[in-house]
């Protein structure tokens, strides 16, 4: 193994049996074409494991072993309450696993091993005991027709479901897209991305263990474009894609999902308009504003990366946010006391510095960061805490999405200008409203063109809660019972009662 673990981890024995395959039709197999490429430790860039290069021709084989379960399978003949109990299961073997999976979770990832454990790890086993719930749940309707006819429809599953995520929360990602295509009863192919194909990975086991009968859940690691992700968006067998990741990727994957109109739904960026009012709790909103930007190094989709400040409280509040930044402990994420990680990658530490410069080009000022910091951690993809003031709507680091900890700070005046620029955006994925007015807060809540809008906190996320986009964040609502319906379709069934 290349990499220097210098702790005893539970997640050893796993990194230590390489290459990783890809699980088609219930069997680990080498790709079709022999490759292989390398997962990096984003702390270190130390190579951590080599994993499976699937493409086109691999996708093919998944495709057809997930057709061949959904069709002729076991899976369609099982009870609902079978189901249920499998995926029961899955969610007690990755809580008993939850550990190993966190380890494996930051080491290539990068993120601090406490949100791995306390925050990716029970959300991802929630989602899959809330979606377990649903499957003895799922009905049809019984409909008041013409007497002449007895109508009922029947909610059934799409079929085989290709399913391609991101590599901010890998396992996470994973769960929202497996707990309720499962729960529903289809098939389906899982692509993770190439940067963190680790977690995914060891979920596949996980759900040869529970039982899942062959071809359910196939797991194809490898790239996106000309190669697996397109081949996976492009297959014309595939009855529906589920996306989350960049705007551009999207709309490639809308593109490529024409040839057999399968159907789609997307999770892409998100600008996030963070709003304090003078009024608000001062405190709480200093460290919602900190976590809605450096949580997971800023790398989250529903980032809090514009945050307009009232101008009576805008120096005050600057100063603590500042303070606040710079207190963040940086480091490794497997040091316990690590608050932010390294990015993900060389290609992401190298995109938001490149932000930084266009953003000092552009006339922002920077308060703190904009740097990789040096000595032990210049080896990793670390880049400091960043916050730019003097930030105008209209510049590109308002506007565009930088996936990382970069804060842009945009003053405001009145309750009509901050109304206006939260909403000149091209994304609509999320915003949050800080003020102790109870009307303030419902009209924000209303004016803001976003899928999620968050009062008084940030980054607060239950399965039982719909989450998605407006404008270009994307198409459909994930979570919830809104999965539910990106995952079945409906029949409606006419029999005629006339005499
Ligand atoms: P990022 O640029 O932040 O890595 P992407 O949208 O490129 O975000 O990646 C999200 C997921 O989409 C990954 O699994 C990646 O492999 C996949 N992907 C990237 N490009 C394509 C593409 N052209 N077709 C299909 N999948 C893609």
């Amino acid at each position: 193994m290349a990499v220097t673990l210098e702790k005893d981890l539970i997640c050893k024995d796993f990194l230590s049996k390489q290459p990783k395959k890809l699980l088609i039709g219930g069997k680990w197999v080498d790709a079709e074409s022999g490759k292989t490429f390398e997962t990096r430790n984003p702390a270190t860039d130390e190579v951590l494991v080599k994993v499976a290069e699937g493409g086109k021709a691999d996708i093919d084989k998944a495709v057809k072993a997930a057709r061949k379960a959904f069709e002729e399978g076991p899976w369609r003949k099982m009870s609902a309450a079978e189901r249920a109990r499998l995926l029961f299961k899955l969610a007690d073997l990755l809580e008993k696993n939850a550990e190993e999976f966190a380890q494996l979770e930051t080491l290539d990832n990068g993120k601090p091993i406490k949100e791995s454990r306390y925050v990716d790890l029970p959300q991802a086993i929630e989602t899959f005991r809330y979606y377990a719930g649903w499957v003895t749940k799922l009905e049809g309707e019984t409909l008041n027709v013409n007497s002449n006819f007895f109508n009922y429809t029947l909610r059934e599953p799409v079929g085989v479901v290709g399913q391609i995520i991101p590599w901010n929360f890998p396992l996470l990602m994973a769960a929202w897209k497996l707990g309720p295509a499962l729960a529903c009863g289809n098939t389906l192919i899982l692509k993770p991305a190439e940067q963190t194909p680790l977690t995914a990975i060891r979920l596949g086991e996980l759900i040869c263990e529970a039982g899942f009968p062959e071809g359910v859940v196939n797991i194809v690691t490898g790239f996106g474009p000309d190669s697996a992700g397109q081949a996976l968006a492009e297959h014309m067998d595939v009855d529906k894609i589920a996306f989350t990741g960049e705007d551009k990727t999207g709309r490639k994957i809308v593109e490529y999902s024409g040839g057999n109109l399968k159907r789609v739904s997307l999770e892409l960026g998100g600008k996030a308009p963070n709003i304090v009012f003078a009024d608000a709790d001062m405190d709480a909103a200093v460290k919602g504003a900190i976590m809605g930007i450096f949580f997971n190094q800023g790398q989250v989709c529903c980032a809090g990366s514009r945050l307009f400040l009232e101008k009576g409280i805008h120096d005050e509040f600057l100063t603590k946010l500042e303070e606040r930044a710079k207190g963040l402990r940086q480091g490794p994420g497997l040091d316990e006391k690590t608050q932010i990680g390294p990015q993900v990658s060389k290609e992401q530490q190298e995109r938001i510095l490149n932000y930084v410069n266009i953003a000092k080009g552009e006339g922002a000022h920077l308060v703190c960061g904009g740097e990789s910091p040096t000595g032990d951690l210049a080896k990793g993809y670390f880049v400091k805490p960043t916050i730019f003031k003097g930030v105008k709507n209209e510049m590109r680091i308002a506007q565009e999405e930088v996936f990382g900890p970069l804060l842009s700070v945009i003053p405001f005046t009145s309750m009509e200008e901050v109304a206006e620029q939260a909403n000149k955006v091209n994304f609509g994925l999320s915003g949050a409203v800080w003020t102790n007015n109870i009307k303030k807060a419902h009209k924000f809540a209303s004016h803001i063109k976003a899928g999620t809008i968050w009062v008084n906190c940030f980054n607060a996320f239950d399965p039982a809660v719909p989450f998605g986009g407006y404008k270009m964040s994307g198409y459909g609502r994930e979570l919830g019972k809104h999965s539910i319906e990106l995952y079945t379709q409906i029949k409606s069934v006419w029999v005629n009662l006339a005499d």
